[in-house]
Formats: structure tokens, sequence, C-alpha cells
């Protein structure tokens, strides 16, 4: 359709909003528009029963409206059940801002955006993800004191990164436990896609560990840097699917285990910090089962940032964050170890759990 408004039998095909795929049971979209500071944005709220929609704010350069609608949807969603899955009294919500943070951040947008935020109440707690950092978590705050991620001077939880970071080391011993009877990394050939702010503390685990490990990224200088840094070697081959490893680590960006790589890949499990790794999570989750690839899910393994930015509405220090995150170690195991019980694969053992416990709350709240 153009600019056109539909009628009639092409408004009921069309369903534009509650009937997209990805729309799947938001409970609120706020579409946030201001002219004078370029700021769109869209903030989506998928799930409130366990407390308030607690995510970060992502600003990309979409290639249209409908990517970065898309892209919140999907986060959103995967905010609900890391929460849950993590046992954390916070609901699921993300936000997206439309535009290259590179060229088009300013600290108007961000006030802006903050004010947005403050319009909803505290129904959604924003805090920083790709394209932001704590100073602008620090700048949203100066709005609303709905923002977590801030500075430490400021009395927030800092960087969330290297606590993701150490979450999925945790979840990756605890998938080559489960597949390879040992948690040591020891001499594993682990392949790290994605040196950024997770990824290259990653790397610094893994090589402090004894493991033999091969890093990717876009960002050559990057590659050298942390190569050097860290004595990893850097992929030289055409197609990174194919590496011959033990372990692949996503921590780059989501849907690289799709129709085009997932029979290429070598690796035995797959454990790594990116948020929606799976392109469809029903036919590449069971498809990496029958492909005997044990997935670590990502939204249990790369819980602790929301566990660091908790912490800011709990009110807990760093030595209980690093506690909470060192859990994700054996959730990781009690969660394989109940897909294997059950016959379903990993991803769907965690949205199983995780859902049991939404359902549980909202059965307890409707009591009260
Ligand atoms: P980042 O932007 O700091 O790092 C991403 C890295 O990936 C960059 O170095 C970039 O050059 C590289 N990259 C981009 N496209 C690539 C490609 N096609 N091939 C190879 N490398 C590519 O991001 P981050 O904060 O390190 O987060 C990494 C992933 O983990 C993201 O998917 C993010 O959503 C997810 N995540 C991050 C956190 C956190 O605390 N930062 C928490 C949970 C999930």
């Amino acid at each position: 359709m153009d600019a056109t408004f539909a009628t009639g039998k092409d408004l009921q095909k069309m369903d534009p909003v509650f009937g997209q795929l990805s729309f799947n049971d938001h409970e609120q979209i706020v579409f946030c528009n201001d002219k004078d500071t370029g700021l769109k944005a869209i903030i989506g709220i998928h799930n409130s029963v366990m407390g308030p929609a607690l995510g970060g704010t992502r600003m990309f350069d979409y290639a249209n409206e409908w990517e970065a609608l898309n892209d919140v949807l999907r986060l959103s969603r995967g905010m609900t059940y890391k929460a849950a899955i993590t046992g954390l009294n916070i609901g699921g919500g993300k936000a997206v801002i439309i535009g290259d943070a590179k060229t088009k951040k300013t600290p108007e947008l961000m006030r802006k955006f903050g004010e947005f935020v403050h319009g909803l109440s505290g129904r959604y707690i924003t805090a920083e993800d790709v394209g932001m950092e704590t100073k602008d978590m620090d700048i949203v705050r100066d709005v609303t004191p709905y923002v977590t991620g801030i500075s430490e001077e400021r009395g927030g939880s800092g960087n969330p990164s290297p606590v993701t970071a150490y979450g999925v080391y945790m979840g990756m011993k605890a998938a080559a436990k489960h597949k390879f009877g040992s948690d040591s990394l020891a001499g594993k050939r682990i392949l790290v896609q994605g040196i950024g702010h997770v990824g290259e503390t990653l790397v610094e685990y893994l090589t402090k560990e004894g493991a033999v490990v091969i890093i990717a990224d876009i960002n050559e200088e990057k590659l050298y840097e942390v190569g050097n840094k860290y004595g990893a070697a850097i992929y030289t081959g055409a197609d990174l699917y194919t590496a011959d490893v033990d372990i692949y680590a996503p921590c780059a960006m989501g849907a690289t285990i799709n129709d085009a790589t997932i029979d290429k890949i070598k690796a035995k499990v797959i454990a790594g910090a990116a948020n929606n790794q799976l392109a469809n999570e029903d036919i590449h989750g069971a498809r990496l089962q029958e492909r005997g690839i044990l997935y670590a899910p990502d939204f249990l393994i790369n819980a602790g940032g929301i566990i660091n930015v908790y912490a800011e509405l709990e009110h807990y220090g760093k030595a209980e964050i690093m506690t909470k995150t060192e859990n994700i170690y054996n959730t990781t195991l009690e969660i394989l170890d109940y897909a294997v019980a059950n016959n379903i694969t990993t991803h769907h053992a965690a949205l199983k759990i995780a859902q049991d416990r939404i359902d549980q709350r909202k059965l307890e709240n409707s009591r009260k």
C-alpha cells in the first residue's frame, strides 16, 4: 500500500500492528518523534508481569522504520525471558533510536529521549545497548529517574559489558561441561565473532584459561590490537562459519545462525553474547539439535549486563553482581539437562522455564 489507506478486505489482510509476527503479545509500543532534535525512537514494552520493563536503548542506522520496529520487538521480547530466567523482578522492554550514533547522537537528542521515557512514569526503565555509552545514560538521568547503567560517579553500576562477558564465559564453561564432560576450556579452539565491548573481555577470559582463541571482526584495526594484546589468532579464511573450531561465540550482531550458515557450522557448541542468535527460533533451534550442536541460549548466558543494571534498582554491590552472574553456570547446566530430559531444544527449554515463572507470577498477582 502506498500512502493511501487500506479499506475493507485489504485492511483485514494487512494486520499492520497486532497481527505482525514479531508483535508477539507486546503490551505497549510507543513511537517518539521530535523534529527539533531529529529524534525518532520506538519503545517496546513486551511484558510487565514480573515488574517494570527494563532494557537498553539501541541507536542504529536502520535501513527503514520496519527494520527498526522489528528489532525493538524482538529485543524487548528477549528481555522478558532474560529477566525471568535469571530470576529478576523486572519485565521486558527495549528501545531503539533510528540514526547513526556516531553522527546523529547529540546531548539534546538524548535529553528528549529521556523526556519520552519519563512520560511512561516508570513502566519502562532504560539502559545502554549498542550505540550508547554510560555518559548518554547520565544525560537521560538529568530528566528522568527511570534509567540505569549510569556512571559510577553518579551512583550507577557503570559499564555492563565486562559483566556480560563474565556471564557468557560462565555459560560457555557450563555448555562445555555438558558437551565435552569437562568445563575446562584449556586447549579448546574457540572462534569469537565480534571483539567489541563484550567480545574483547571474553577473549581475555578465554586466553587466560589457555583456550586457542580465533577472532573475527569487521574492524581490522581492532583485530590487530586485540590479537596482539591477548595472543589470539585472527581468522583469515573466506567463510568463518566453516571454521574448524570446538566452540563458536557470536558476539557481534544477531541472526547469524540462519538458513545460509547453519549447515556449515563445524563447532560442537555455540555460546556467545549476541542477542537473538537464531534467525528462526523454532527451525534453527531444531536443526542445531538434529546436528548435535549444543546451543547455549543467548538470553540465558548474556544476562550479566541486566544483572549489573538491576543492581541499581535493588541497591546491591559489585560482589553480589558477580556472584549472581557466576550463577549463570548453574542455570545453564540445569536448562541443558532439562532439554535432554524433555527432548526439546535448549532454546525451548529456557523459554519454557521462563514462561512458567511468568505464568506463576501472573496467578499470584491476580490473587492479591
Ligand atoms: P559492540 O558494538 O561493542 O561490539 C560489536 C563488535 O562486532 C564490533 O567490534 C563490530 O565491529 C563487530 N561486528 C559488527 N558486525 C560484524 C560482522 N558482520 N562480523 C564481525 N564482526 C562484526 O557491542 P557489544 O556491546 O560488545 O555487544 C555485542 C553483542 O552482545 C550485541 O549483539 C549486543 O546486543 C549483545 N549484548 C551486549 C551486552 C552488553 O552488556 N554490552 C549485553 C547483552 C547482549
